[in-house]
């Protein structure tokens, strides 16, 4: 049977000889006035080099950067200083974003044991004291419902599949109908590490008392911002690249999602100079753990404007270094078949996994009326090393593999050049 997954071993041992590949570049430098960073990023080592500085100062030096704060809003300078260096076209993109916050420490108790928890953002406090009643499993899917003797439900309690407890969005424009609504909450979620699902089958089969306990707050509107940066082309006709900028609740999120906006950037540095047959266009998004508050904003903008229907491809990067085998979820099987035919003709010593995805997910979702080829692009490979990290604390720049931004890089470089030609 073939295997489909590397071990990281397996990966470091190949030699990283993706990198060792020519580069195909034959730009054109048609102004002295367009910017040109290409300098930046021409060999792996110059990459390498970038990806650990901008992972050090975002991550580390900044740490933990979700939408809403200050720390959020000095990674988007950082970003609009950058992309500056690429294109003369970056505009920073405002949205009204009102943030929420526990007030109180999140308490999950069975009987006298409590498990680490963690409050979904958006939601709803429980009362003062917190709810105490049964879990049962729930219909569908791996979560459960706390319930009182007249089965009301008290809260929804999901497991994280990767490992420990980690926080997820419950904003209501997770479902595309509006921003941040604080007056109408979610009920409370509280989230389980996998490591604890004994425990919970045992509360449900033994009708233990379950007690769950948060107190939360909504912060008043202020504005939060996305950075978007435009390589103008021949052609009106559009690529456009998605990566959130923001990390999730209390994680330095350096594989969620930092080290795929920093590819991002090594592809705009990569085209910058140049003059594409189609206009590239790269959008670091803000709020997409936050119900993609900045993803909604733009495409609302865009719409507006009439230049939605400009766009003809979108790429959407959610954490593409947790492995090298990236994960494309896309209803187009010519771009996915080109995705698969660049990791080839590269040799690339990766196996991309292939999906038969909308490709219209998370921040690309708000895109979706442009009609362009979607694609969403995640990765597995170091599965067991770097995946439990994920929303959690522990994902920090030790544990992005250079090799995986790398091919990141490299194929999505091919990817915009296989599309100027179509
Ligand atoms: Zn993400």
């Amino acid at each position: 049977m073939k295997k489909q997954y590397l071990s990281r071993n397996e990966f470091l041992k190949l030699g990283g000889s993706a990198i060792l590949l020519s580069l195909a570049g034959n730009y054109k430098l048609l102004g002295q006035s367009l910017p040109n960073s290409q300098h930046l990023v021409d060999t792996p080592l110059k990459r390498e080099a970038y990806l650990k500085r901008l992972l050090e100062t975002i991550c580390t030096d900044i740490g933990p950067h979700r939408f809403g704060t200050a720390e959020y809003e000095k990674v988007a300078l950082i970003y609009k200083k950058e992309f500056g260096l690429a294109s003369a076209q970056v505009v920073q993109d405002w949205v009204p974003f009102s943030m929420w916050e526990p007030t109180s420490r999140p308490v999950f108790r069975i009987g006298n044991t409590e498990l680490e928890t963690m409050p979904y953002k958006g939601i709803a406090g429980t009362p003062k004291g917190g709810s105490t009643g049964i879990l049962k499993k729930a219909e569908r899917g791996n979560s459960y419902k706390l319930v009182d003797s007249n089965d009301k439900v008290l809260a929804t309690v999901t497991v994280n599949s990767y490992g420990r407890a980690i926080s997820s969005s419950a904003y209501r424009n997770d479902r595309e109908i509006g921003y941040v609504d604080p007056a109408q909450p979610s009920d409370p979620i509280f989230n389980i590490g996998r490591q604890d699902v004994p425990a919970l089958e045992a509360a449900v089969q033994n009708r233990s008392p379950v007690m769950v306990n948060v107190q939360t707050r909504f912060l008043p509107p202020k504005p939060g911002s996305s950075i978007i940066a435009t390589i103008p082309g021949k052609s009106t006709e559009e690529i456009l690249f998605l990566a959130h900028a923001d990390s999730p609740y209390m994680s330095p999120g350096a594989n969620d999602n930092t080290a795929s906006v920093i590819v991002m950037l090594m592809l705009a540095h990569s085209f910058s100079g140049t003059v594409p047959n189609r206009t590239i266009t790269f959008m670091a998004t803000g709020g997409e753990e936050d119900g993609k508050v900045g993803a909604i904003h733009y495409a609302e903008k865009r719409n507006r404007e009439g230049t939605m229907k400009n766009i003809k491809f979108v790429v959407n990067f959610d954490s593409l270094t947790w492995g090298p085998n990236l994960q494309i979820y896309s209803r187009e099987n010519d771009i996915k078949d080109m995705i698969a035919s660049i990791h080839r003709d590269l040799n690339i010593k990766a196996e991309p996994k292939l999906f038969d995805g909308e490709g219209y997910n998370m921040d690309s979702a708000p895109f979706r009326g442009s009609g362009g080829k979607a694609m969403y692009v995640n990765s597995r490979g170091y599965d067991g090393i770097t995946l439990p990290a994920y929303h959690r604390p522990e994902d920090i720049p030790a544990i992005v593999g250079a090799d995986c931004a790398e091919i990141g890089f490299l194929v999505f470089r091919e990817y915009i050049n296989r599309l100027q030609k179509l």
